[in-house]
């Protein structure tokens, strides 16, 4: 069993504290991946895991053994980086075999191993390729072999798709979950690439400043975001935040004329109360098409700004009617703008009046630290849930 833990670890280098305090419980054979942006404490946390870094605090658990003090080799850990190092004078049989025959395997042993890590990355019928006749994904694929032959109990890997271009990125994300089904292993992995993360795992830990802001399934992490941070890292394009307060009827937008009926005390709040208001994109409506959703909010008046075509949506960039005639837009930050995304056959035009909507079972609050307050601001009045607790009407 290969359960990884990590209980308290920290890791400080003078005065950067590079992962604060981080408590992870992965399961046996489960495929968590680590993402944020860049020097948020992912390798760090890796490397605490691998052994390549001892914690400054804290412990390290691989299966049930206290690992915090045992080097890399004694772990029962495979490692796959993203600048993988084969050996060039070595087919793919010898780079595949090296660490087997480094520790003295029967050569039957090695041959039967070699064979099926192959297989598993389709490799088959190219062991006597060098590396040089090999494409980058090949060769990605040699390593992700090197590291299956020696039967972990945990694979780590580190960006191990970052060099290779888009599709072939892609192909390898298939290929990775069909090794994940094979092997019954625990993978931890670390990307900061998003469509990576949700499509692979079965769980993301998302950090920022080398502290865990959450870990969960990845479409819980789009859907109910433990706080700003997660809301408006996780998902292509961010998630809207509108700064506003609480009425006593709802919520008013600092700017652009935003507000949504709901009725506070049912969420634990109080009139006067800053919040930030979160809302994708995908759930912003033009009113003509306002039968799509049960809960609207109250329509917005917006101009179509800037328009982005996808192929298969558009990004429709919009500005709020007040902020245009009192001009309040900062050059650099663009509160009252609104992202909405349409289907690619909408006819909206660039400069166009139009009223919009959001869908109130989509809309999330985030009080004044950035905490989550719900998500899904739809409620029966008379129910008066306290607590945040959505309860959404009918089946939308
Ligand atoms: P990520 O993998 O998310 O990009 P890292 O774990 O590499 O982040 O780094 C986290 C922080 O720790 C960064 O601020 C980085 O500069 C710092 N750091 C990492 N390794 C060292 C080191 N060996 N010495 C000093 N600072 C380090």
């Amino acid at each position: 069993m290969a359960r990884v833990q990590l209980e308290g670890v920290t890791k400080r280098y003078e005065d950067v504290t590079a992962v604060d305090d981080m408590n992870l419980d992965i399961n046996h054979g489960e495929f968590v991946t680590l993402v944020g942006p860049s020097g948020c404490g992912k390798s760090t946390t890796m490397e605490t895991i691998s052994g390549l870094t001892m914690p400054t605090e804290g412990t390290v658990r691989i299966g049930d053994r206290d690992v915090t003090n045992l080097p890399p080799k004694d772990r029962g850990i495979s490692m796959v980086f993203q600048n993988i190092a084969l050996f060039p004078h070595m087919d793919v049989y010898e780079n595949i075999s090296f660490g087997l025959r480094l520790r003295n395997y029967e050569k039957d042993e090695i041959d039967e191993r070699v064979e099926e890590a192959a297989e598993v990355v389709e490799l088959e019928g190219m062991l006597d390729r060098m590396p040089d006749e090999m494409s980058g994904g090949q060769r990605q694929r040699v390593a992700i072999a090197r590291a299956i032959v020696r039967d972990p109990d945990v694979f780590l890997m580190d960006e191990p798709l970052a060099n290779l271009d888009a599709k072939l990125r892609v192909h390898m994300r298939t290929q990775l979950q069909r090794l994940h089904r094979e092997l019954d292993t625990t993978i931890i992995y670390v990307t900061h690439n998003q469509a990576e993360a949700m499509t692979m795992s079965d769980r993301i830990a998302v950090l920022n400043a080398g502290q865990l802001q959450q870990i969960a399934p990845p479409l819980e992490c789009y859907n109910e975001p433990a706080n700003l941070f997660v809301a408006t890292f996780i998902g292509s394009p961010s998630m809207n935040t509108i700064e506003g307060e609480v009425t006593s009827d709802g919520f008013t937008s600092n700017y652009g004329n935003v507000t949504a009926d709901f009725d506070p005390a049912a969420f634990g709040l109080n009139p006067g109360q800053s919040v930030t208001l979160g809302v994708r994109p995908e759930d912003v409506y033009v009113t003509d098409l306002v039968d799509e959703i049960a809960h609207p909010t109250k329509p917005i008046a917006t101009r179509s700004d800037v328009l982005e075509p996808m192929g298969d949506e558009i990004f429709v960039y919009l500005v709020t009617e007040d902020i245009e005639e009192t001009g309040s837009m900062e050059e650099g930050s663009d509160p009252g703008e609104i992202l909405m995304s349409v289907d690619p056959d909408s006819d909206i035009q660039e400069g166009q009046d139009l009223d919009v909507v959001l869908d109130r079972s989509k809309l999330h609050l985030f009080d004044e630290d950035g905490d989550a307050i719900t998500h899904g601001l739809v409620q029966t009045p008379s129910a008066g849930a306290a607590g945040g607790t959505e309860e959404v009407e009918g089946d939308d």
